[in-house]
């Protein structure tokens, strides 16, 4: 429906697909772009015209993966590799009430928004299982800023301990008896929940979508993983896992099905163009085919691989088998901020640490492809957002030609991917509405969301000061033990170390 049109005049607009950067107009009809060419373009009567000549005008970019509760636990560890991060989930996800968990995706979705992110797919955790009060208040708070989102709450029926081969039989007795106590429910009261939200999803699609995350495939019994599937069929919904993402899961993988994880999913019926695999660190080339047969996708996710040492995803061979590659920037409590311009610049980096053939090093502009195109795509967005054209969605990112990243300007998709991190966005527009003008939120008080994060983590720490305590006795028992485990061969490197 039309609201109005908007043209924007002059900018610097950036084609990631064509490698084009090229001054124009951009004519937008409501929500929609309507027409794109040369500056001077003629609009229809009583258009608002605004000058966008001092700005690079981009799709918004789009995160493929991140957790919108995890803003509340940044910066929580340092010297945590991802065993010891899930060892500490039952501390810092911990006590959550519901305007908690409206809160804590707010922050997540104003720390991608100041930084050009237009939309997210957002893996949410809600314990003890996923409500749809909780899923509706997720939605709420991307509603309320203004943001797109498809959101799927991580699910699983096994604990991190349950599943580490030997993990809680080397923990002392008092920790054993503790970590036993949290053992997860049986699936089917979240999948009935997931099922109610999907028949009842009060909002518009076009903006907010529903998946489910079965979390870690080795986290989910095989019932349960086949009535994802199920449900996934039903619903035409989208799935999301984090799959072989340490060195530790791709081999536990195999020592338990005899076959990789992804081989796993394939013959649970998971495997299919609905499909996003997080990370896909330890993928090997048959996982790469299965992958690309089934039209199934990957959120690259480098800023949290180095953080947690999971290892360098192989994203040219993914890119050669035919996958679709989006980019991530993962939570804010396993990589801190919710930057996609970092996230940009690290997947042009991290191929270039993997090999001396610059052929098959990723480019500025193909990271960039990736951080709007792939990540569109891996959404289930595709045509709809990732790129400025006529019929896409007015979903815009507006950088700075003043900041200095830019000064002096000798190629925008470099410097874009390169110089600037993101503190060149002035404004952001969603759905033909700007949510972030002139470096400021237009849609939240963003003092008001600091006050009240304050005021939620001072009842949060006290609430949850006795899950740390134990949470930090299991560390070395935890690291000791994956450590160990993790050093066993296996037939895909990735990651340096001369121990594989
Ligand atoms: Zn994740």
């Amino acid at each position: 429906m039309s609201t109005g049109f908007i043209v924007l005049r002059g900018g610097l607009s950036l084609d990631a697909t064509e490698r084009r950067a090229e001054r124009g107009d951009i004519l937008i009809d409501g929500t929609e772009i309507r027409d794109c060419g040369p500056c001077g373009m003629a609009v229809p009567d009583g258009a608002i015209e605004r000058d966008v000549s001092g700005s690079i005008v981009i799709p918004g970019l789009v995160n493929a993966h991140t957790h919108g509760h995890g803003s509340l636990g940044k910066g929580r560890g340092d010297l945590w590799s991802l065993e010891l991060l899930l060892n500490a989930g039952p501390w810092i996800s911990a006590g959550r009430s519901h305007e908690d968990k409206y809160l804590a995706t707010m922050l997540t979705a104003a720390d991608m928004i100041r930084r050009g992110a237009t939309a997210v797919y957002d893996l949410t955790w809600e314990q003890p299982r996923p409500s749809v009060e909780g899923m509706h208040q997720v939605a709420r708070a991307y509603d309320t800023i203004g943001m797109r989102a498809l959101i799927a709450p991580m699910m699983a029926d096994l604990s991190f301990y349950d599943i580490v081969p030997g993990l809680a039989d080397s923990l002392p007795d008092d920790l054993r008896r503790t970590v036993d106590g949290w053992r997860l429910d049986p699936f089917g009261a979240s999948l009935e929940a997931c099922r109610e939200v999907l028949a009842t999803w009060p909002f518009d699609t076009d903006r907010l979508r529903f998946g489910i995350a079965p979390t870690i495939p080795m986290h989910c019994t095989d019932d349960f993983l086949a009535a994802c599937a199920r449900l996934s069929d039903e619903f035409q919904c989208p799935v999301h896992t984090h799959m072989a993402e340490s060195k530790l899961q791709a081999l536990n993988g195999q020592l338990t099905y005899g076959k990789s994880l992804t081989a796993h999913f394939d013959d649970m019926g998971l495997l299919t163009d609905r499909f996003t695999a997080a990370h896909g660190v330890w993928l090997d080339p048959d996982d790469m085919r299965r992958m690309a047969d089934r039209g199934a996708s990957v959120a690259h996710c480098p800023a949290s691989n180095m953080r947690l040492g999971s290892g360098l995803a192989q994203i040219r061979e993914l890119c050669d088998a035919s996958v679709n590659v989006g980019l991530g920037s993962d939570g804010s409590n396993s990589s801190d901020n919710q930057n996609m311009f970092e996230a940009t610049r690290l997947a042009a980096y991290v191929s270039r640490v993997l090999t001396h053939d610059i052929n098959r090093w990723v480019a500025s502009a193909e990271a960039l492809e990736m951080a709007t195109i792939g990540g569109a795509r891996a959404m289930g967005f595709e045509r709809l957002i990732g790129r400025i054209a006529p019929g896409y969605k007015a979903d815009l990112a507006f950088l700075d030609l003043h900041d200095l990243a830019y000064v002096p300007l000798n190629d925008a998709f470099n410097q874009l991917a390169y110089a600037d991190d993101g503190s060149s966005v002035s404004d952001v527009m969603i759905d033909g509405r700007f949510v972030y003008e002139n470096h400021c939120f237009t849609t939240i008080d963003l003092d008001a969301l600091i006050a009240d994060t304050e005021r939620a983590m001072e009842r949060l720490n006290r609430d949850t000061a006795d899950r740390k305590e134990i949470v930090a006795a299991l560390e070395p028992h935890v690291a000791d033990h994956c450590i160990c485990f993790s050093s066993r061969p296996h037939h895909v490197a990735s990651i340096c170390d001369k121990h594989g």
